[in-house]
């Protein structure tokens, strides 16, 4: 069933962006959420050029016990034309954690 990983909202199929907030719908639960409470807001934290920057940022986080998962979107649907889902990566972060997380990532690309 297509979620929502921002409200955590079931749709029908067939569905690709969600009513409420316009997320991208993605096809299932990722473990960490399954896992994880419930009541975590996932956020995602800025759009990364690619996965290899999102795979260094989660190593970051894991190292500092910051759960997060990363996502990576393509054109699958005919909202895709738009362009802004296009093959990018993103990595998602508890909401309480998005601050810190975006200065280890500004800290991260300052470095490279
Ligand atoms: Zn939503």
């Amino acid at each position: 069933m297509p979620f929502c990983p921002k409200c955590k909202f079931e749709y029908v199929k067939d569905i690709d962006v969600c009513h409420d907030c316009g997320e991208k719908l993605i096809d299932e639960l990722p473990d960490e959420i399954k896992y994880s409470e419930i009541k975590t807001r996932w956020k995602p934290l800025q759009n990364l050029p690619g996965r290899i920057y999102a795979e260094m940022a989660k190593e970051i986080f894991d190292k500092k016990g910051i759960p997060s998962f990363i996502k990576s979107t393509f054109f699958s649907s005919a909202y895709g034309t738009r362009g802004v889902f296009g093959d990018t990566t993103t990595i998602f972060v508890p909401d309480d954690k998005l601050e810190e997380c975006n200065a280890i990532i500004e800290r991260m690309f300052n470095n490279i």
